[in-house]
């Protein structure tokens, strides 16, 4: 299979947005954030180009405005403020960068790296934003436009930069020697702060297998929605089974019948939860009493309350073990705890979590509702 380390990426936050867009080519209009990226990254990409004199300031703030592309905002305020705030970052960045210093050995640095063996065999592309030469070694880094800004445990195990890493060393198989020298850092234009790394060959070993799996999942079709903090921003929420419902003139469903349905059940809810609340405080209150009172129930005008000792118990495995080994019924009652071993699913080497995984099957299937109420409707 051939992908790109972008589609890959896709995958990895939503399948069903990969789908959308890889199998199903369906395409949708740019949104006003891609659009900026590709600006600023363009703009970089003109500032870092050699030549005998690097671009002043001036001279690229005025690319940047000559590429401007005004067309995907549709408010003037807002294009506005997109505009003002690539200004700012093509001047913080000449403020924190010479360009004349950089010693740039590659720019969109364009790579396709093999992954896996035989008929696993798989072809990962990618474009590297820009290569440096280092004192020490070298430098990959990547520009990032993004509002927030990662924490340096993030970057230590990002897996864009360990890829990009892994395909500079297929060019450059030698300098694997130097492997702790070679850094891999995230540019964050909008904060002027690059977050830098370095990578181990097990961490880029790891990342392989990761990737493998990946793919494997898309070559088996598990194309399922996954909602996530991206999904505001992606163009394909009008037809997504999670969000097409918000979209009136796509609702299907839309007779009164259902929609007095979903506001019976979102106003049950609210009260079940207000419910128990208050059943806690009320059995809170009358357990205090019969404390007091050294009484077990309560007669009340409607009705009487008792009060019962639930005990749980739990068995002694060895001794329990030694009872029914002899008996040859000790495997009827062993049973896999599904909870305790994702506890410890996180501490297994990578192997073992993948033959976990390739254990499970599912036993049942059942559907349930959670509700997530509008901020403007108040609790
Ligand atoms: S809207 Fe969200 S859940 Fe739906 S396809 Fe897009 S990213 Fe996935």
């Amino acid at each position: 299979m051939r992908i790109s380390y972008s589609a890959l990426e896709t995958y990895k936050t939503c399948p069903l947005k990969y789908k959308f867009q890889e199998v199903d080519k369906i395409k949708t209009p740019k949104s006003k954030e891609a659009v900026f990226g590709t600006i600023m990254h363009s703009t970089l990409n003109f500032i870092h180009t050699p030549s005998m004199l690097p671009p002043t300031l001036e001279q690229a703030l005025d690319y940047f405005s000559r590429n401007w592309n005004s067309e995907v905002f549709e408010v003037e305020l807002e294009e506005r403020a997109a505009f003002s705030q690539g200004v700012s970052m093509i001047q913080d960045y000449y403020r924190k960068n010479d360009p004349a210093k950089s010693n740039i050995v590659d720019l969109e640095s364009r790579f396709q790296i093999e992954i896996g063996e035989d008929e696993n065999k798989h072809v990962v592309s990618g474009i590297i934003d820009r290569i440096d030469k280092t004192e020490e070694s070298y430098e990959i880094i990547d520009y990032k436009t993004t509002k927030k800004m990662p924490s340096q445990e993030k970057v230590d195990n990002d897996l864009q930069l360990s890829i990009y890493l892994q395909a500079f060393l297929n060019r450059y198989p030698k300098e694997i020697e130097n492997i702790d020298k070679l850094k891999v850092s995230l540019y964050f234009l909008k904060h002027g702060v690059k977050l830098t790394a370095t990578r181990t060959p097990e961490q880029l070993e790891k990342i392989k297998n990761l990737f493998l799996d990946v793919i494997k999942q898309i070559e088996e079709g598990k194309f399922y929605a996954q909602v996530n903090p991206l999904c505001d921003w992606c163009g394909y929420q009008n037809i997504c089974p999670m969000w097409k419902h918000k979209f009136k003139e796509k609702r299907k469903l839309d007779t009164e019948e259902v929609n007095e349905a979903v506001k019976k059940y979102i106003e049950s809810k609210s009260q079940i939860n207000t419910l128990k609340s208050q059943l806690s405080n009320l059995e809170s209150q009358i357990s205090e009493y019969m404390d007091q009172e050294g009484v077990e129930r309560v007669f009340g005008e409607n009705g009487i309350i008792a009060r019962t000792l639930r005990k749980t118990y739990k068995y002694n495995e060895k001794k329990i073990r030694e009872i029914l080994e002899p008996l040859d019924k000790w495997e009827d009652v062993l049973k896999v705890d599904g909870i305790a071993l994702k506890n410890i699913l996180g501490v297994l080497p990578f192997d073992a979590r993948k033959e976990i995984e390739k254990a499970k099957v599912v036993d049942k299937e059942s559907k349930s509702f959670s509700v997530k109420k509008n901020n403007n409707i108040e609790e």
